[in-house]
């Protein structure tokens, strides 16, 4: 049978939406392709966060698919997708802490464990944190770490088990449709590979296909990073992420180290016809090209939580593109305007933890199904008037990062 459903882009929402089909049955209809190899778009470049633990429900349920997905290619595909249940530890001033008494309650309510903790039991898991810095601390025993190369691999490699086709060096340059409705994909050599269902996942790329359309997508690719410090050995026992929530930071475990990242005030944003395929050496900002100044800003606030920050020597710095949208929502769905054409991109810094939720999602819309969560406030067409090349609207969309919280 004729492969009629087509994904563009092989990063971890194409590999998740492939893997869902497969599931359903339907992998033998699913072709992938990618003009680069898998997940070497934002993908690979991820901290590899899993967090369920989110004040909107439907967000939460896009998580909740991811973790009961690691479970299922752990048990039935045998994939080690480098799980860490090390649990989330939220720790703040006392003007936080009826933020986190919600948190707390909503999780309950939706059967997610949390709990108080204490300043002993804090330090007895994370002995690098500072208990002068923080006056309230909220444990969140299911969240955890994964490695997002290997999960984004395992979904593909389980979906490839199922029937579906992967084809590589293949670069889409427009989505093809016809009286209202999607026909295919052309590639650069004019060749029309044709289809019933396309899926554009091309991640920080997608506006390049979506805005002919007549569908821009309201996201800017803008820059998220991290660095990871020298092996010490308050280190070496494994502990929680810890989100530190008034200074909009994280830090985990990695190998003796820990890993840390900041919202900077004025986060760097490209213009995405700006961004090579190939984002080896790509810089955002030429001023500050290993992010030192959004280091530096958030130097004195990250240093009295993680005072040890003023003598260890950092080991790696590691940048990519992340999708945010002006009002923090992901972008999955039909497009309504052309049959056939669906879009799974602007993940706000979360790809890795919704990717299974995205794609039972897009699976679900294929089969007809009524869809799991409430998508209403993914719509992709949410926002036709906008132009997402504009200064001032990739602006919106680095405010977006700036401001979002922890949760
Ligand atoms: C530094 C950093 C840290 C992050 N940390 C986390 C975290 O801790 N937790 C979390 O949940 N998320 C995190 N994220 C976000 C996460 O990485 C992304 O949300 C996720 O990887 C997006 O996946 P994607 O499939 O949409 O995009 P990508 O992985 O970028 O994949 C898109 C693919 O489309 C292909 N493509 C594009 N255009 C075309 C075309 N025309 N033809 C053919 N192929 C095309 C590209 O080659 C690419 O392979 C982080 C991101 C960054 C940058």
């Amino acid at each position: 049978m004729q492969r009629d459903i087509l994904i563009v882009g092989c990063g971890i929402f194409g590999a998740a939406i492939a893997w869902a089909l497969g599931r359903r049955g339907l992998g033998h209809r699913v072709l992938l392709v990618d003009r680069q190899p898998p997940a070497s778009g934002a993908t690979s470049r991820a901290a590899g966060l899993v967090t369920q633990v989110r004040s909107d429900p439907a967000l939460q349920a896009l998580a909740g698919e991811t973790l009961a997905a690691i479970e299922v290619l752990k048990t039935e595909f045998g994939e080690d997708v480098g799980c860490h249940r090390v649990g989330a530890l939220h720790v703040g001033p006392l003007a936080q802490e009826a933020a986190l008494a919600q948190m707390l309650a909503a999780c309950t309510a939706a059967g997610i464990r949390g709990q108080w903790q204490d300043k002993t039991q804090v330090q007895a898991q994370s002995p690098w944190l500072n208990p002068e810095a923080f006056d309230v601390a909220a444990f969140f025993p299911d969240e955890c770490f994964v490695d997002p190369y290997l999960l984004s691999s395992a979904y593909l490699r389980g979906a490839r088990q199922m029937g579906v086709k992967l084809q590589l060096n293949t670069r889409v340059v427009h989505i093809a449709h016809h009286s209202g409705a999607v026909t295919g994909v052309a590639l650069e050599d004019g060749t029309l590979l044709p289809a019933r269902f396309v899926v554009n996942a091309a991640g920080a790329w997608s506006n390049l296909l979506s805005v002919e359309l007549g569908l821009p997508l309201p996201m800017a690719p803008v820059r998220s990073q991290y660095w990871i410090t020298e092996r010490a050995p308050e280190f070496l026992s494994s502990g929680p992420i810890v989100f530190m929530t008034d200074i909009r930071a994280y830090a985990r475990p990695e190998v003796g180290a820990l890993l840390f990242g900041a919202r900077e005030s004025e986060p760097a944003v490209a213009d995405p016809r700006a961004l090579p395929e190939n984002l080896q050496g790509f810089v955002f900002d030429a001023a500050d090209p290993d992010g030192w100044g959004n280091l530096a800003q958030t130097f004195e606030p990250l240093s009295r939580y993680f005072p040890a920050i003023e003598r260890l020597g950092i080991a790696h710095y590691i940048t990519g593109p992340s999708n945010y949208t002006p009002d923090g929502q992901p972008i999955v769905g039909a497009s309504g305007a052309i049959t056939g054409l669906m879009v799974a991109t602007g993940c706000n810094g979360s790809g890795i933890t919704y990717s299974a939720g995205v794609g039972r999602l897009i699976a679900e819309l294929i089969c007809g199904e009524s869809s799991f969560v409430d998508a209403s406030r993914l719509d992709p067409a949410r926002a036709l008037q906008i132009d997402p090349f504009a200064p001032a609207f990739l602006q919106a969309c680095a405010h977006a990062r700036a401001t979002k919280s922890t949760g």
